[in-house]
């Protein structure tokens, strides 16, 4: 979906000028119409959108290692509030709540519902206020575009019947694990970040104008956002993977600006910045970089020998109750501390643990398809990601009544230089495949192997 904003008719700019002369009080300056783009469609009331966002931000708070230091934090969320209390479409009711990640990789995110995070790293390499300002206005802007609940919504609608999902969404409960269940979920690189390119534009576009409303130049956004793509390469690919660059970027903005009215005294800095900007370089530094805490290249914990139950959309399943789970776009990942690790292209991967996701057959008859069929579909799609792939042993089972196939795989582990064994089991539950691949690499998949058996024992289809 684009978003374009019109260019103004002479009359009504200056209309605009009146208007401000008349009723502000003196000193308060230019006062123009909020941006014309309004929030797309969107399935979810501003009073669920907070619950979704207030859940979410639990678990970040949980994930993450936080800055305390209550000045940082005092002047991030005052200049956050009053950024916010300039935004367009804002609703009284969001948090507002401004929150410091203690990593130095360069990025910031908004939750919807106002739970904004700014990690250490992007306010260290801010020059003065009015960058990390740049920062917080576009992160504003996605909360006030609704981005988060704006995606999910079309996720959803592609996914689920409206008359189903009128029925979920008017439950009580918790939200975030009714979306879980389907499919839509919180996960570190879960869609509540994830933005369109056009998101990204529309995030410029108030972010742009509430940095004129604020009296920081409003080029300085989009400005620094190129700075620190230059310069930190390396710190800024989450950034950049969270808020993809839109087409010509500082040339929308120079368009966008003249629209706000003519050049102010701009603000640029503050003594508070720099002091907090100081208290932070004087912090101890954060702990080694990584994506998340959960990303981890060390060795598991042996799996607890005592189980806890998932209960997922048609499916329940007993796990370790040392290991937790994680709800993916389109999978249900559980995975043991440090299961999840870096890989060299895709970001992260599972190199431990078990993963669960439905699969819709393509090739091989409308709903008419054999379980061996569409399992070889299955194979086919995982071999294009795991070129290595490599059939061990496959065999036909019984789950608890239900034809099932198991085949164990040979691939190569995200971890570098080892093998990795997978088992994945498969049954047909509806109109879909149900997959559980249970992943270890070689050398310790003997040792997960019970675990993994008395999972398979414990999976309950509806
Ligand atoms: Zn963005």
């Amino acid at each position: 979906m684009g978003v374009r904003r019109s260019r103004r008719s002479e009359a009504r700019y200056l209309a605009a000028i009146a208007l401000a002369l008349f009723f502000l009080p003196p000193g308060t300056g230019w006062s123009v119409e909020p941006p014309e783009s309004k929030p797309g469609f969107n399935l979810f009331s501003v009073r669920e959108e907070m619950q979704w966002g207030k859940e979410s931000a639990e678990k970040v708070d949980e994930a993450y290692p936080l800055v305390t230091n209550p000045q940082v934090l005092r002047y991030i969320n005052e200049l956050g509030r009053r950024l916010a209390s300039l935004a367009p479409n804002n609703d009284p009711e969001y948090a507002w709540t401004f929150k410091v990640i203690n990593s130095s990789d360069i990025n910031a995110f908004a939750l919807p519902g106002g739970y904004v995070y700014l990690n250490r790293g992007v306010i260290e390499a801010a020059e003065n206020e009015a960058q990390i300002a740049g920062v917080m206005a576009h992160e504003s802007g996605h909360v006030v575009m609704r981005h988060g609940t704006h995606e999910a919504s079309q996720v959803l609608l592609a996914k689920v019947p409206l008359t189903i999902l009128g029925g979920i969404l008017g439950q009580s409960g918790s939200l975030t694990a009714q979306l879980a269940q389907m499919g839509v979920g919180f996960g570190v690189n879960s869609i509540l970040l994830k933005n369109s390119r056009s998101a990204e534009s529309q995030a410029d576009e108030v972010g742009t104008y509430i940095l004129y409303q604020a009296g920081y130049d409003p080029h300085v956004m989009a400005q620094f956002f190129e700075i620190i793509e230059k310069k930190y390469p390396q710190k800024t690919i989450q950034f950049f993977s969270d808020h993809p660059v839109p087409e010509s970027r500082i040339k929308a903005v120079d368009r966008e600006i003249p629209l706000l009215g003519p050049a102010k005294a701009w603000k640029t800095d503050s003594p508070e910045f720099q002091e907090a900007k100081n208290r932070l370089l004087s912090l101890p530094a954060p702990p080694r970089a990584k994506p998340s805490p959960s990303v981890s290249s060390g060795t598991p914990p042996a799996p607890s020998s005592r189980l806890t139950k998932f209960e997922g959309n048609g499916f329940s399943i007993s796990y370790p109750d040392n290991w937790r789970v994680q709800l993916n776009e389109d999978s249900v990942a559980l995975v043991p501390p440090g299961g999840i690790v870096n890989a060299a292209e895709s970001g992260t991967a599972q190199a431990y643990g078990a993963s669960i996701s439905r699969f819709q057959p393509q090739n091989s008859g409308q709903g008419n398809w054999g379980l061996i069929a569409a399992t070889q579909e299955l194979v086919d799609t995982l071999r294009q990601s795991n070129p290595n792939l490599r059939i061990i042993e496959q065999k036909a089972m019984n789950l608890k009544g239900r034809s099932a196939l198991s085949i164990l795989f040979e691939t190569d582990s995200p971890l570098q230089g080892q093998k990795e064994r997978d088992l994945l089991v498969t049954t047909r539950q509806r109109d879909y495949l149900f997959s559980l691949i249970f992943i270890s690499p070689e050398s310790t998949f003997d040792t997960y192997k019970p675990t993994f058996l008395a999972m398979l024992q414990s999976l309950e289809l509806q």
